[in-house]
């Protein structure tokens, strides 16, 4: 029997218009995944996708690859036998006989209807063949051992282990972002629920070198790299703000400048959104999590900019957003110290009720422009590629 992995995906079979759009992204997402795993191109075959395995495919990598692509629900490795009921015994069993189980189930579904046997009709014979062979006992509720078969064009693809997909839609159909990125917990897990709703992040991240070490820069470009294994490959913008931030400091009340900070920040992610062609600038806030995030500020704070930020942790508790970062693997990485531009300069009780007149008239007083024009232009660009991928970081 041939081995080949079959992937289906759920979320994408509704959008009916735009079947072939999705269905092809997420093989090129596939393939890209896979880089040097032994597999061949993936194949779109009746509402699944099919990849075949050459004979030194890694295996255990490849799962590990497919459950971080967005778009997938669930896959398996499988065996492709003929379609005959008496392949389907013998194959079936060739593949169980290895293990030891006292209650299994085989759960059969035709892709092609006209197949001349129900899926109720697969099961009755496969699993009377199974049974005598093996002792074990039909369970339909909670077997030990499931065996699936699948009916599809000319083949029946047998498998015994599902693995859950990550779900979500295929990175690239769903727009860009521009992520607002700082060393912390959040706005890692802010960029990875984008990525996951296909979203194509693109980073920011301030940082006030010479001012500060160079730490938050590192942590930025690690953490881009870590979710470029979702994204396949990210770009980052490293800008320097502490140009900013001192013309800021000039003529402001101490309580109010992390709110400055924050709205030039917006203003700077939104220049940068303009240039890349993206619609909406994403950053990791929720609510009352800080001073800054009061709905008051994060009012004032959003009213800098014309276009919309989004805010995919806005109503999420500390302990569930580390639990994702702990899943994906950014908080190791978060956790380490570094050197916040926003922690240069800041007051012990800063503003927790902005008011945005206020905010206008000390803005109105701040001559930023040459400031601002120059972090765009000192700007430092760089793409991260995953670990496996060939030419790791390129400086662009
Ligand atoms: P995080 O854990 O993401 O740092 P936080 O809870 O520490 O968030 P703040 O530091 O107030 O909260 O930052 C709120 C959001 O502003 C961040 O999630 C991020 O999107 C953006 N932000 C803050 N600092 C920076 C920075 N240096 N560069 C880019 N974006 C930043
Ligand atoms: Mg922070």
């Amino acid at each position: 029997m041939d081995r080949l992995f079959v992937i289906h995906y759920n979320e994408l079979g509704l959008k009916k218009g735009n079947r072939d759009y999705f269905e092809n992204a997420l093989c090129g997402n596939i393939n890209a995944a896979l880089q040097n795993c032994g597999t061949e191109r993936p194949k779109r075959i009746s509402g699944r996708i099919l990849l075949p395995l050459s004979s030194s495919a890694d295996v255990s990598e490849i799962k590990k690859r497919l459950a971080r692509v967005f778009g997938i629900a669930y896959f398996g490795e499988a065996w492709a036998s003929a379609q005959a009921v008496e392949n389907l015994e013998v194959n079936a069993w060739g593949l169980m006989e290895g293990y030891s189980f006292k209650s299994f189930r085989i759960e059969a579904r035709r892709g092609d209807k006209t197949f001349p046997h129900t899926s109720v009709e697969i099961n009755q014979r496969v699993g009377a063949y199974v049974k005598e062979r093996s002792g074990a006992r039909v369970d339909l509720e909670n077997a030990e051992m499931t065996c699936w078969i699948e009916i599809v064009e000319k083949y029946a693809l047998i498998y015994l282990e599902r693995l859950p997909g990550p779900g979500g839609l295929p990175v690239g159909t769903s727009g860009k972002v521009v992520v607002l990125l700082s060393g912390g917990i959040d706005s890692p897990v802010a960029a990875w629920k984008m990525i996951k709703r296909g979203c194509t992040p693109v980073f920011v991240h301030f940082h006030s070198f010479p001012y500060t070490n160079k730490e938050s820069q590192e942590k930025a470009k690690r953490i881009v790299q870590l979710l470029s294994h979702y994204a396949f490959r990210a770009k980052i913008y490293l800008v320097p703000f502490a140009e900013v931030q001192r013309h800021i400091m000039v003529d402001t009340p101490l309580e109010t400048r992390v709110i400055l900070y924050r709205r030039y920040m917006l203003r700077l992610a939104e220049q940068i959104a303009r240039q890349e062609k993206a619609r909406v600038l994403v950053t990791g806030d929720s609510v009352g999590q800080v001073a800054s995030q009061t709905i008051e500020n994060i009012d004032v704070i959003s009213r800098a900019v014309e276009m919309p930020t989004l805010r995919p942790l806005i109503g999420d508790d500390k302990v569930e957003i580390i639990e994702i970062a702990r899943q994906i693997g950014t908080y190791d990485i978060s956790i380490q110290p570094d050197q916040d531009c926003c922690s240069l300069f800041v007051p012990k009780h800063p503003e927790t009720k902005a008011n945005l007149a206020e905010i206008e008239k000390s803005e109105a007083r701040l001559n930023v422009g040459d400031a601002m024009k120059a972090a765009m232009d000192a700007s430092e660009v760089l793409l991260e590629y995953p670990s496996y991928a060939t030419g790791a970081v390129r400086q662009l």
